[in-house]
Order: structure tokens, then C-alpha cells, then sequence
């Protein structure tokens, strides 16, 4: 059995500062660990799949998820699904086992309606200056309330992961002298180079999510 309480430490000194959000993917990493009866990914073992989009409330919830679960962006084992929300999807790579764990509605809102958002986030303040007895106590619960008050956890069911091996092949770029990986190279005339390189040199934008 995981326990999320075992990893706030840690995902404070992550994520720099006190929220409900962190700690309620810290919640949702270990359920959805416990679900499967896995136990953290040292490597690729595991792959993430959180709901989250860009820009919005509680986005803090990935940090949680990556120290739990070990799904992190440096393995690239975690990906964002850009749906807005906080499901998380795990699953176990070798056997295509998933569960999709997310927090409940109620405890979301619960969170929406305290001092912390109302007085402090909502009016801009960064989540480090809002002072501890008005976040203390948000970070408790979610850390302490059952979890069939905090989250809803689905059936295990299938998500097969396409596997693609991890590319050791590298070059120089020709225009900037830095390292890129062979499949991200380019063709400028003669040139191999960078994508930076080719969009600077040819002038051709390339279309990726990135902004
Ligand atoms: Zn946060
Ligand atoms: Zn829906
Ligand atoms: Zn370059």
C-alpha cells in the first residue's frame, strides 16, 4: 500500500509551496497506485495521463501526481490530455492495465469555497504569501479525509501502450553547434541543422503544440 502521506515532504520541496491542489494528486497518485497494485515507476513502468489544460486552477495537482507515481516529464511518462479537469489515468505499461482515478466534484468545490481562493488566489496573490493558518488547514484534509470522500476510483480496464524505443542518436546542428536528436534534425539546402536553426534559415514555421 502507498501512502500519500509519505510523500508530502517530498512534493513540497517539489512544488515550493502549500496548496490543496498538490496534495490532492499525492491523494489521487496513490489510489490510483493501490488500484492496480503497482508500485512507483523507478523507469517507464508506468504511464500517467492527467486531464489537465493550460492556464488553469489547480494545474499544482501534476506535481503531486509526478511524485507519486514517479511519472514524471524528465521519463516522459506523464502526458497531458488538455480535457480542463483532474482525472488521472495510470497505466501499467507491460499489461495495458489502466484505472482512472479523479477527485471528487464535491471536494474540488469544498476547496473553491474557503479563504485560500476566495481572499487570496482569486485576487491574485501567489499561493507562497496566502499565510499558514488560512492554507494549513486545507492541505489537512485533503491529506487526511477518506478517500471515498476526496475521489472516485474506476474499474480497472484496458489501455494497451504503444511502446516506441528511446532514440540514442544524435548530432550537431551545422548553423548553431548544439546537440540535436537525429530525428528532430533538419534539412536547410545542405545543412543538417536544429529546428530553431531550419525556421530561422528558411523561414518555414513548423506546426507542433509548443507555443
Ligand atoms: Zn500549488
Ligand atoms: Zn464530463
Ligand atoms: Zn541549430
Amino acid at each position: 500500500m502507498i501512502k500519500a502521506n509519505d510523500f508530502y515532504e517530498h512534493g513540497l520541496a517539489l512544488h515550493g509551496h502549500k496548496c490543496p491542489a498538490m496534495p490532492m494528486g499525492l491523494r489521487v497518485g496513490a489510489a490510483a497506485l493501490n488500484a492496480l497494485g503497482v508500485e512507483r515507476a523507478a523507469d517507464g513502468q508506468l504511464l500517467a495521463l492527467v486531464e489537465l489544460g493550460e492556464e488553469h486552477c489547480a494545474t499544482c495537482f501534476a506535481d503531486g501526481v509526478q511524485m507519486i507515481t514517479g511519472c514524471t516529464f524528465g521519463k516522459g511518462n506523464i502526458k497531458k490530455l488538455h480535457y480542463g479537469k483532474w482525472g488521472v489515468t495510470l497505466i501499467e505499461v507491460a499489461t495495458g492495465r489502466a484505472v482512472r482515478v479523479t477527485p471528487k466534484a464535491e471536494a474540488m468545490l469544498a476547496n473553491k469555497q474557503t479563504a485560500f481562493f476566495k481572499d487570496y488566489r482569486e485576487k491574485g496573490i501567489p499561493a507562497s504569501q496566502v499565510p499558514l493558518e488560512v492554507v494549513q488547514p486545507l492541505v489537512d484534509r485533503v491529506m487526511n479525509a477518506p478517500a471515498e470522500q476526496l475521489l472516485s476510483v474506476g474499474p480497472i480496464f484496458e489501455h494497451p501502450v504503444e511502446r516506441h524505443p528511446h532514440s540514442f542518436a544524435g548530432l550537431v546542428c551545422e548553423a548553431c553547434g548544439e546537440m540535436v536528436v537525429e530525428g528532430y534534425a533538419r534539412l536547410a539546402g545542405e545543412q543538417r541543422v536544429c529546428i530553431p536553426c531550419h525556421e530561422r534559415i528558411t523561414g518555414i514555421r513548423e506546426p507542433r503544440l509548443a507555443p
